[in-house]
């Protein structure tokens, strides 16, 4: 996998071990995908503000359309271990050029990340594409248009 490049990482506020880190734990992240009538990995990568990373991947089903995809999986499994909060996001497919996020996922993405989060999508030869959430999803509708969520269903 190559280095990640130094100003890129600098631009986001990540360490080159840092990105390093989330490429190959989204690399890895493949290994989990259930895609049987697909056969097409995908795997997720999260740094979180801890420090932690949490990873998913994607899971079809029979019922095609209750597949859900790798960033949505490594989503909730961050949020439902308590961790609401993300430094980055890593994507991992085994197609050149990188694959990106959905737009659900783009919109499911934005209810927890900051406009600025740099999502990096890695491609089987470990080459990167970054931008950042607001890049891929501009003039986008997220929680601040909304009410103040009530606390105890926030948290
Ligand atoms: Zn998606």
């Amino acid at each position: 996998m190559p280095d990640p490049d130094p100003t890129t990482t600098r631009t986001h506020g990540l360490t080159s071990t840092e990105v390093s880190t989330l490429a190959s734990k989204a690399v890895a992240a493949k290994e989990l995908a259930y895609c049987p009538y697909s056969n097409f990995r995908v795997g997720c990568a999260l740094l979180c503000e801890d420090g932690e990373y949490v990873l998913g991947a994607n899971i079809e089903n029979a019922s095609y359309p209750v597949t859900i995809c790798a960033e949505r999986t490594a989503f909730s499994k961050a949020i439902v271990e308590g961790r609401k909060k993300f430094r980055a996001v890593g994507v991992s497919t085994d197609i050149s050029p990188p694959a990106s996020p959905c737009g659900m996922c783009r919109q499911f993405i934005r209810e927890f990340c900051d406009l600025n989060t740099p999502i990096f999508m890695w491609d089987k030869d470990g080459q990167y594409l970054v931008m950042t959430l607001e890049q891929l999803l501009p003039m986008s509708f997220g929680p601040e248009q909304l009410h103040k969520p009530d606390p105890k269903g926030s948290n």
